[in-house]
C-alpha cells in the first residue's frame, strides 16, 4: 500500500528540476542521495513561512536548507550545519545558485560545537530540522531546547533509523539512540511532541510558551 502511496505522491507533486540536479551532482561524485524527498521538503517550506530564524543539523547537498529557504518571509534567515567542508562547499553552489546566498549561513564544524557557540553569542530560532548523525539526535534535542524561542518547533527526520527502532534485538547506536530521542520527547512537560509514521518517521516537537 505505502508502495502505491509514494507513487501517486510522485506522480502528483510538480517536478522539482533543483531537486533532480542536486541528485544528478551527487552521482556524478558517487556520493549517496541523502537529501530529503520532495514531498518531505514541501512540508519544510509549509514549516518555515511562519519562521523568522531557522536552523537545521545536517547540509549535505543542500536540498532541505533551499526547502526552507523558499519558504522563509524576506528578510529571515537560515543557520545551516555541517562538519564535513566538502559537503559544504556543494551545498553552497546550491545555495547560491538557487538564488538564496543572502538568506543563508553555512556553518562548518561539528554541529554540537557549533549549537554550543550559537548559544553563548545568543542566537535564538523558531524552527530546527535535525537530519545528522542520529546517534547525537538525543543530545541535538537537549542543545536545540536551548536556543528554541518559546513557541518554536524542532522537527527530527529519519526518526524511525530505517524500521530498526521496532526491532527488540537492534541495540547497536542508532536505534538505541532514537528510542531515547522518543522517549525524552515525550517526558519533557515543556514539550507538545508526535511522531509521524511518514517517510522515515518524522518526529516533531513544539516548545511550550
Ligand atoms: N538535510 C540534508 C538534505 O535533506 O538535503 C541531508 C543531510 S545528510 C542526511 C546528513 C549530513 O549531516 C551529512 O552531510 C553529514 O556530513 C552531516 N553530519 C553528520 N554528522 C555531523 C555532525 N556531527 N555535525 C555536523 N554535521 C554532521
Amino acid at each position: 500500500m505505502s508502495c502505491d502511496r509514494n507513487r501517486h505522491v510522485d506522480a502528483v507533486l510538480p517536478p522539482d528540476p533543483l531537486r533532480s540536479a542536486i541528485r544528478s551532482a551527487l552521482l556524478e561524485r558517487g556520493w549517496p542521495d541523502m537529501c530529503v524527498p520532495q514531498a518531505l521538503g514541501r512540508f519544510l517550506t509549509q514549516l518555515a513561512m511562519g519562521a523568522h530564524s531557522a536552523l537545521e543539523v545536517g547540509t549535505y547537498a543542500g536540498y532541505s536548507a533551499i526547502c526552507i529557504a523558499r519558504g522563509l518571509r524576506p528578510g529571515a534567515r537560515l543557520v545551516t550545519l555541517e562538519s564535513r567542508a566538502e559537503h559544504a562547499h556543494l551545498a553552497k553552489r546550491h545555495i547560491e545558485g538557487a538564488g538564496f546566498g543572502d538568506r543563508v549561513e553555512i556553518a562548518l564544524g561539528d554541529a554540537a560545537e557549533t549549537l554550543g557557540r550559537l548559544k553563548a553569542e545568543g542566537r535564538r530560532f523558531d524552527l530546527a530540522f535535525v537530519d545528522a548523525d542520529k546517534p547525537s539526535y538525543p543530545r541535538y534535542l537537549d542543545l536545540v531546547l536551548d536556543i528554541l524561542h518559546p513557541g518554536g518547533l524542532i522537527v527530527f527526520d529519519n526518526a524511525f533509523g530505517r524500521d530498526r527502532v521496532f526491532d527488540p534485538s537492534a541495540t547497536s547506536p542508532t536505534p538505541a539512540a532514537l528510542r531515547e530521542l522518543h522517549r525524552k520527547l515525550f517526558e519533557n512537560p515543556r514539550l507538545v511532541s508526535t511522531l509521524l509514521p511518514m517517510f522515515d518517521g518524522v518526529a516533531i516537537a513544539r516548545v511550550a510558551t
